[in-house]
């Protein structure tokens, strides 16, 4: 079996779900393109734990885990299976590079994770395993931490797993102006730098975001929907290619731009 890639992607608001914009159709074409992956793990910030979690179940619910949206948003389901054979052997993967991890039998899919994957593979027919974001990576100041669990996980793309980070490029809920796109320019110049830094495989730059990206703190006044693009990066191929999927500036401050690790055989 050939390697995955990793991919982060930006999951944007709830609303992503029903309106696809730039970024939805890029990664439908992307989902067809790509190799059938045996599974597809997802790491978003709406789950965040003490010590890593790897969910088991076998038909995960959806997990409607917003307040205050159109109505039609809470009767989306994404129906995937879940993989519990696969979460065990995650744990195992985990606890083998030192991260203390376990099993939830019970948990569903958040909205970071169900939203983009109804664009990504729209059928549903893939298994989706996810793992939680442990609170250590909010706290070590950069995103060492982060990368390490992308390092810890990336083995599994040589067995057809797909790893994917579900954050947001730029994620400043402050500064959203719904139904006025006019682009803040700090959005855009985070957006470049971004691209720069993850073409360039450039780990220093992206670990130390905080003191050498442009507006970093504007871009993310906290770190969590920035530390997928760690551990997606932080799966990849550092010899392999990286895709660009620019999903543009929504709401005239969230970026929406995605990346494919690709792997370099
Ligand atoms: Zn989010």
């Amino acid at each position: 079996m050939s390697r995955m890639p990793s991919i982060f992607l930006s999951h944007g608001a709830p609303t992503f779900a029903v309106e696809p914009g730039r970024l939805g159709p890029l990664l439908t074409a992307l989902g067809a393109r790509l190799p059938r992956p045996k599974a597809i793990l997802v790491v978003s910030p709406h789950w965040m734990t003490r010590e890593v979690t790897v969910s088991a179940a076998e038909h995960p619910e959806t997990i409607h885990d917003f307040g205050g949206f159109p109505a039609a948003l809470y009767d989306l389901r994404y129906a995937a299976p879940g993989a519990p054979m696969l979460a065990s052997q995650i744990v195992a993967a985990l606890r083998a590079a030192e991260f203390p991890a376990t099993l939830d039998a019970r948990r569903g899919f958040d909205h970071g994770a169900w939203v983009p994957l109804m664009h990504l593979y729209p059928q549903a027919n893939v298994p989706v395993v996810q793992v939680s974001m442990p609170v250590a990576t909010m706290h070590d100041g950069g995103g060492a931490r982060a990368w390490a669990l992308g390092q810890a996980l990336a083995p599994l793309a040589d067995e057809g797993v797909l790893v994917v980070g579900s954050g947001s490029l730029t994620h400043n809920l402050y500064d959203l102006r719904v139904g006025d796109d006019t682009e803040e320019h700090y959005a855009r110049e985070f957006t470049q730098w971004a691209r720069r830094a993850v073409t360039q495989h450039d780990q220093s730059a992206l670990l130390d975001y905080l003191r050498v990206a442009p507006h970093a703190r504007r871009a993310h006044p906290t770190p969590d929907h920035y530390l997928p693009l760690l551990v997606a990066a932080g799966a990849a191929d550092a010899q392999g290619n990286v895709e660009v999927l620019d999903g543009g500036i929504e709401h005239g401050v969230l970026a929406m731009d995605a990346y494919a690790f690709h792997p370099a055989r």
